[in-house]
């Protein structure tokens, strides 16, 4: 259905839906079969759950993030993504933390066991409003969970079944630093559409791009209209402000090689002052960090409950390095 020209989507294009129609989307997701999950509200914070309708979503709400801090705040406008991501990811739908594989039930009179193997059949979701960082880890989940001779055969049905409807960000958070990591703030791959929200004078409309054939056949059931040369300059608009607004920027090095060069370097001790040492198994706090700085890189300067803040330790290793030989073994 369209409210005029043209018809069809198709991969590649762009085209307008209306702030009014984002129900019609959501809709035409569920109708495809999906579950829909995204951003709501709870608890406080940003997190992914069911999405039934656009009500559901935080509509009028930003955050403000910086090193151990997470607070929502109301917006004066009534945006439905003015945020960045919060303290979830999608990977505990794609991987779950629990999976029950198989069940043994005892055979009659108590003897022997019964092996009774789990419905093989997974559910079928889709992601509403998944960043481009979010993707660029799902990209990397996908490495370690997929290929080879023992794929994650859970994780890999659901993956294969997932629609990503991405939202390119305008709203960086004060932690985020994906513009110097080439990891955002707009979606370049991996995803079936890709919204940015536009919301200026009176008019408020997405523009959509078509990543896939599914995405476009989502579209094709939902009120919209070809993009024009204005519209892709104020969605434009809409990524370089989150650019010019980054909260934070890693240094350009091979960061890998830098912490690995530098495994004895005193910072270590300093931030171990600070770590709670929470969730790696290493025989002290310097040595837990480290392993899991030079071993994750994750972002986890807002949850991070002492705020340490990883692209600051990197800078601090990189203003004072030691000698670039790497460790004889790692401890
Ligand atoms: S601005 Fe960048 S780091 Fe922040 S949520 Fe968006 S894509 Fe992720």
């Amino acid at each position: 259905m369209s409210d005029g020209t043209p018809s069809t989507p198709r991969t590649g294009d762009s085209v307008i839906v209306e702030r009014s129609a984002l129900d019609a989307l959501l809709g035409s997701i569920a109708r495809q079969g999906y579950e829909v999950l995204g951003p709501t509200v709870h608890d406080g914070a940003i997190v992914y759950r069911e999405v039934r309708s656009a009500a559901d979503l935080p509509i009028g709400y930003g955050d403000e993030q910086d090193g151990g801090t997470y607070r929502l705040r109301r917006r004066e406008d009534e945006a439905v993504f003015g945020y960045a991501v919060g303290p979830q990811s999608w990977k505990q739908f794609l991987h779950p933390p629990r999976l029950r594989l198989w069940r043994a039930r005892r055979g009659q009179n108590g003897d022997g066991l019964e092996i009774i193997e789990e419905p093989t059949d997974t559910p079928r979701y889709a992601f509403f409003g998944v960043r481009s960082c979010e993707l660029h880890a799902i990209a990397i989940q996908d490495r370690v969970f997929l290929p080879g001779a023992h794929p994650d055969l859970s994780y890999a049905a659901r993956r294969e079944d997932a629609l990503l409807v991405a939202v390119n960000c305008g709203e960086p958070s004060g932690t985020c630093f994906c513009t110097s990591m080439g990891t955002g703030p707009k979606a370049s791959a991996g995803y079936d559409l890709a919204l940015t929200e536009v919301l200026d004078g009176g008019s408020h409309r997405f523009v959509v791009e078509v990543g896939s054939d599914r995405g476009a056949l989502v579209l094709d059931d939902v009120p919209h209209r070809a993009a024009d040369a204005a519209d892709a300059r104020d969605a434009e608009q809409v990524t370089a402000y989150a650019v010019a607004r980054m909260g934070r920027e890693m240094p350009e090095v091979d960061l890998r090689a830098l912490l690995y060069a530098n495994y004895e370097h005193p910072r270590w001790d300093e931030v171990a002052e600070r770590c709670l040492t929470w969730g790696e198994a290493r025989s002290s706090p310097r040595a837990r960090y480290r392993q899991w700085m030079t071993h994750k890189l994750a972002t986890c300067i807002t949850w991070c409950p002492v705020g340490i803040d990883i692209t600051e330790e990197v800078s601090a290793i990189l203003a004072n390095p030691m000698d670039p030989t790497p460790p004889a073994e790692t401890r």
